[in-house]
């Protein structure tokens, strides 16, 4: 757990300024929902405090570290991809340990590290099958299962729903809500969704065309939004 300070930040590809200064305080523990409509650039912001792309002004400190440069294994955080990313030729429990074994953990630690996530995300049956022989609610838990293993800081997730139907996705949020209570993992979440934005944030942040319209609670932009393009992203149904 730490908190995340994202302080006056832009990104620049060329010429072309894509994040306008944008600040944005999260809370150890917090669960902060960014959300905005395609290409506002929450994807570029989440990929800066991972460490996947430079920051091209302002400041990223997670916990008391200022982050700006370092290599995204420099910074404790874990980041779980709408395409799940798993490894193919791995089973769940090797895509699971991956990163530990990378860490040189010690073997027996890394199973039983694998094995409680594992029984958390109820895939303690499906330990030595492979992605392919999953559901895609399986396979997103076992991205999600790869980044709890790893006890990081911070997580980071953009839109790891995208891919599912729509009662699937009622589900995962809710089990995504569940690990977040038992962990209390400060959590930045990526979605072009209202309703999960809605049901899933501690607090909201709403993007649009490179800057922060409004950040508050679900219920504060609900009921106080700053302008006319929060109300009426906040407020139509998805
Ligand atoms: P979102 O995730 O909100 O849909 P992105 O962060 O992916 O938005 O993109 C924000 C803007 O930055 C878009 O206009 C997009 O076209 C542009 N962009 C993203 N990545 C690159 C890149 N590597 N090179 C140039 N432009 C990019
Ligand atoms: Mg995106």
């Amino acid at each position: 757990m730490a908190p995340v300070s994202i302080n006056n930040v832009r990104k620049s590809y060329g010429a072309l300024e894509v994040l306008h200064g944008v600040s944005i305080d999260i809370a150890d523990g917090e669960f902060v929902v960014l959300v905005g409509p395609s290409g506002c650039g929450k994807s570029t912001l989440l990929r800066m405090l991972a460490g996947l792309e430079d920051i091209s002004a302002g400041e990223i400190s997670i916990g008391d570290r200022v982050v700006n440069g370092l290599q995204p294994k420099e910074r404790d955080i874990a980041m779980v991809f709408q395409s799940y990313a798993l490894y193919p030729h791995m089973t769940v429990e090797q895509n699971m340990g991956f990163s530990l074994k990378l860490a040189r953990a010690p073997k027996e630690e890394t199973r039983d590290r694998v094995a409680k996530v594992a029984a958390m995300l109820n895939l303690g049956d499906y330990l030595d099958r492979y992605p392919r022989q999953l559901s895609g609610g399986q396979r997103q838990r076992v991205a999600m299962g790869r980044a709890m293993v790893r006890n990081p800081e911070v997580f980071l997730f953009d839109e790891p729903l995208s891919n599912l139907d729509a009662k699937l996705r009622v589900q995962m949020r809710s089990e995504i809500k569940q690990n977040h209570h038992r962990l209390k993992t400060t959590t930045v979440y990526v979605t072009h969704d209202q309703i999960e934005a809605m049901t899933m944030a501690d607090k909201i942040v709403v993007m649009h065309g490179g800057i922060v319209e409004q950040m508050g609670s679900p219920l504060e932009l609900y009921d106080h939004p700053a302008n006319l393009f929060v109300a009426g992203f906040i407020g139509s149904p998805a």
